[in-house]
């Protein structure tokens, strides 16, 4: 076997099985692969989540869903090691869930490296949003608003549920000329996005350093100049010192995360803050269970549900700021 091929292992399992399985690869082997091959029929793609970093919200989907689970090794002792571990991880598992034997192959490194890109392909989403990787050529209708993401190591391809949530909400809630703050910008697909709806001037914030870099390098592939009338990417969080600002606020973090945004645990300011009276808060990232969590911490600063919208087991809330408090 030669330096650049990986050993691949690779199981299909359901929605509970995959979040055990994902679990023990993440233990025994950093981080992990999923493959939604439901979704692969639904949205034409499949979502390859590259979640190495962010299986918070790369967690596989509960209830109907088929998934593969795949994990690479590095040949040589190490691997076998881990593989050997694996192996006995899922026969344990296999007492509580039933699940079929894991199928090991050769791969290259270089296979590996670019697998999710075989299954992102151009994408419509809302009514004329096409999300296209930066190396496909699509064929846009005249309307169409293109975006070109190479999402690199961030997260916000468009193949995640929450993130095509939050493009519709954006569709349907900016209007040209309103102020943007996208917080956990990630590749910057919902910054971009509204810049190309008109907003203006739009924020966007991470704390990851890397997304902050994937996303401006995103908004120059994409035209948008990184001005502060046009767009501003800082790292970060929630901004200090802008309240009421911004007409359209979006956050696609998890559940418990924008509680804790709400209630000013990771800062001093919070994300109810920057929102302009009459302003929509766009929630993402939010499992269908935790709902009420959210919807809570966001009426304790005065903000009412306007719409949910839902795919597979995902919420997004839009709330709404009333003009009189
Ligand atoms: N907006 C993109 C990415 C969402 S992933 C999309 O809709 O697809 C969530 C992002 O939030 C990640 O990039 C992560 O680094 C960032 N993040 C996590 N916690 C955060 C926090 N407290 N403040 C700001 N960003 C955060």
């Amino acid at each position: 076997m030669n330096q650049d091929e990986l050993v691949e292992i690779a199981i299909e399992v359901d929605g509970e099985a995959a979040e055990a399985v994902v679990e023990l690869f993440n233990r025994c082997n950093g981080g992990d692969w999923v493959e939604d091959s439901a979704a692969g029929e639904a949205s034409g793609g499949g979502a390859v989540l590259e979640s190495t970093g962010y299986d918070d919200l790369g967690n596989p989907l509960a209830g109907e869903y088929r998934m593969v689970v795949k994990t690479y090794l590095k040949p040589g002792p190490r691997g076998r090691r881990i593989q050997r571990k694996i192996e006995e991880g899922l026969w344990h598992l296999r007492l509580l869930y039933p699940m079929p034997e894991p199928v090991a192959r050769i791969v290259k490194e270089e296979d590996w490296a670019h697998a999710w890109k075989r299954h992102y392909k151009p994408m419509r989403i809302g009514r004329r949003v096409l999300l296209t990787p930066a190396w496909e050529k699509p064929e846009p209708l005249p309307d169409d608003l293109v975006v070109r993401l190479e999402p690199g190591m961030a997260f916000g391809t468009g193949l995640h549920p929450t993130t095509r949530l939050c493009v519709a909400a954006l569709e349907e809630w900016i209007q040209p000329g309103d102020s943007f703050l996208d917080v956990g910008t990630g590749s910057g697909v919902l910054a971009i996005v509204a810049a190309k709806l008109g907003a203006r001037p739009v924020w966007a914030t991470d704390i990851d350093p890397l997304a902050i870099r994937a996303a401006s390098e995103n908004a120059l592939r994409n035209g948008i100049a990184l001005a502060p009338e046009i767009l501003h990417i800082q790292q970060g969080s929630i901004p200090a010192g802008q309240p009421g600002r911004f007409q359209v606020v979006a956050a696609n973090i998890l559940a418990e995360v924008l509680v804790g945004l709400f209630d000013g645990t990771y800062d001093t300011v919070s994300l109810a803050e920057p929102l302009a009276p009459g302003g929509r808060l766009i929630l993402s990232g939010i499992l269908e269970e935790k709902s009420e969590i959210v919807l809570s911490a966001a009426a304790r600063y005065g903000l009412k549900e306007v719409e949910r919208t839902q795919e597979a087991d995902w919420v997004a809330l839009v709330v709404r700021r009333e003009n009189a408090e």
